[in-house]
């Protein structure tokens, strides 16, 4: 059977479960490649009306704190240094500017694809090079990899900025501030980190079941009729779709490079506020390779947003992007007003690219 056929099976049997539920139940991806998945491909037009996707914070980028980005530019300001980040979190708006501008002013400011890319310039160069480094489990991995080849090779020019953050507190975060959603489809590349073990505990407190899930649109489908399904049979538990990329315990070796290097924290997410041990902070041990041991900034509490940008709506699963009054029209990728429309991983984003899609 090709993927079409496929695809129009599946649609047939969750129009099914759907009229069986009888009621509207509503999904949360939590994945900015699920949201761009499910926008991009025109799922939310696909699916019974009582069936509503609504995305949550899966832009880790989109919730770096302000204050964090500030510090950062007022530490590069301070010290001769490289500092290297990632394309969306150069450009990333804050009260006092953007890496970008930074960059205009004459600092060293680098865009990479990956931490491996400013590690080879501290190798290269004998100039101190800072990683300003985001990102949910899947990317803190790769930086504890490379902390760990930093600290045996004893480089002493190549520090970060650890925002790490993790995601099934941030999850839970928002089924305790009363978020309401049905079930999860659960992100594929933290799975893969942390295993189907890391999101267990949520299915078991709250009762919320959830699917493991890949990116293709045939995985979303699939993953939103067995979501279907356990709602109808009153059996939740966590199952999970994406066996081609996530194993039950995940990927142990990674898991301890990240426990070597990192101890959890209660940490700020720009736009929703302070989350109980969602944040990654090197180990005492490792101080040595925190920008922060060595140069301290004074940072005053910044607003989180322009006055108007509704992102923390939109991180919560609220409102979608198009609710904002100011999408598409004061906001827009070119000229971001907030962060939700910067990032590719960001929902505004995600939304305006393929607006005609959302259904
Ligand atoms: Fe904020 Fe722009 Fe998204 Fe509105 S469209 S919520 S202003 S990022």
């Amino acid at each position: 059977m090709n993927e079409k056929n496929v695809a129009k099976k599946i649609l047939k049997e969750i129009f099914q479960m759907a009229r069986d539920l009888g009621r509207e139940v509503r999904f949360m991806d939590v994945c900015g490649t699920h949201e761009d998945t499910i926008t991009r491909g025109g799922i939310r037009a696909l699916l019974p009306e009582n069936v509503k996707i609504i995305a949550g914070p899966g832009c880790p980028v989109c919730i770096t704190p302000v204050e964090d980005i500030v510090a950062m530019m007022e530490i590069a300001k301070k010290k001769d240094m490289i500092v290297t980040t990632f394309g969306d979190m150069y450009r990333i708006p804050t009260p006092m500017g953007s890496f970008a501008n930074l960059k205009q002013e004459g600092y060293d400011i680098r865009v990479v694809y990956s931490i491996y890319d400013s590690y080879k310039f501290a190798l290269k160069e004998k100039k101190l090079v800072v990683h300003f480094s985001p990102g949910f489990e899947t990317t803190t991995a790769p930086t504890a990899g490379i902390l760990a080849e930093v600290w045996e090779k004893g480089l002493e020019n190549f520090k970060i900025y650890s925002v790490h953050r993790l995601t099934p507190p941030a999850v839970e975060f928002l089924i305790e501030e009363g978020t309401n959603f049905d079930g999860l489809i659960t992100p594929g590349h933290v799975s893969s980190i942390i295993g189907v073990r890391g999101w267990e505990y949520l299915t078991r407190r709250y009762k919320i079941p959830q699917v493991v899930s890949g990116f293709e649109p045939l995985d979303v489908l699939l993953s939103i009729l067995l979501l279907l399904k356990m709602l109808r049979e009153d059996h939740v538990e966590i199952e999970n779709e994406y066996t081609r990329g996530v194993r039950y315990e995940g990927n142990t070796a990674a898991q301890k490079a990240i426990e070597e290097f990192f101890e959890v924290k209660d940490a700020k997410w720009r736009a929703l506020g302070v989350i109980p041990k969602s944040g990654y902070f090197l180990r005492k041990k490792y101080e040595d390779l925190e920008i922060r041991t060595f140069v301290d900034v004074e940072i005053p509490e910044l607003p989180d947003l322009e006055a108007g940008c509704r992102c923390g709506e939109v991180l919560r699963g609220l409102i979608l992007p198009t609710e904002c009054p100011l999408f598409g029209k004061v906001c827009t990728p070119q000229y971001p007003v907030g962060p939700c429309m910067v990032s590719y991983e960001g929902t505004c984003q995600i939304f305006y690219k393929y607006g005609s899609l959302t259904g």
